[in-house]
């Protein structure tokens, strides 16, 4: 479970309303009943039920099960989707280990609203799910002409259907993939990007790919061989 505290051991943690009605009315728990907590950042530690009503659970942390671990750190920068294909982004994105999560919008993006408290609440769930204890960070969008006026010293892979260099899992350091929009970068985009240093135009494969199916299978390959 993620929760908004610090975690060591003998703290207590008085749960929000929402978590509260989960642990007690959906999932039925009981005092001395025990789970894992984790906040992101201080790795996993086990806590068991010391109060409990229907609205208001207290958890009391026992031990750490996990140590924080350091993961790789690798973007994900994807033109904005509709609404349903953006949180499916986000939680794929979250399962492979995404470090952080940016919407980009591009003269071809489709969209250009998000809801980050939305987005941000799907990461938390996918974390919880896949047992990830960092939480990727889920930015704000931003046009690509003012992200790459300030790209960082960090690889830049941008996934370009015309290209035929296959994305290989590059050696570690911090690294970043980028998805173009349903109708693609166009061409000024994309010699724009370009121009910015430690940037590699790469394939995914010879099919043309849906842009969440592209943001998927191109975060696997960078990540899968990660240790
Ligand atoms: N420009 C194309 C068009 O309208 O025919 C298609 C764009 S594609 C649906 C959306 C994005 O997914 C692209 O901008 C690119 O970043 C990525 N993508 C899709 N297939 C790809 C492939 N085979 N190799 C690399 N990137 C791909």
């Amino acid at each position: 479970l993620y929760v908004e505290a610090p975690l060591h051991e003998g703290a207590q943690i008085p749960l929000p309303e929402a978590q509260s009605h989960y642990l007690a009315n959906v999932m039925r728990l009981a005092p001395g009943d025990t789970l894992r907590l984790f906040n992101g950042a201080a790795g996993e530690w086990r806590a068991g039920v010391t109060k409990i009503s229907r609205k208001a659970v207290t958890l009391e942390i026992s031990a750490q099960t996990r140590a924080p671990a350091p993961e790789p750190d690798c973007w994900l920068c994807f033109a904005l989707l509709k609404r349903q294909k953006t949180d499916l982004v986000v939680e794929k994105a979250t399962e492979l280990g995404a470090s952080v999560i940016q919407p980009i919008l591009t003269a071809r993006t489709q969209a250009d609203h998000v809801n980050l408290d939305r987005l941000r609440a799907i990461a938390i769930e996918a974390a919880e799910q896949c047992e990830r204890l960092i939480v990727p960070e889920v930015r704000a969008p931003l046009h690509v002409e003012k992200l790459m006026a300030n790209w960082p010293a960090r690889r830049l892979f941008i996934a370009d259907e015309r290209r035929s260099a296959a994305l290989l899992a590059p050696a570690p350091g911090p690294s970043a993939l980028m998805i173009g929009p349903e109708g693609g970068f166009t061409d000024g985009e994309l010699e724009g990007i370009a121009r910015t240093p430690l940037v590699t135009r790469v394939s995914l494969g010879r099919r043309i790919l849906r842009a969440e199916t592209a943001a998927i299978a191109g975060l696997a390959l960078l990540l899968a061989a990660e240790p």
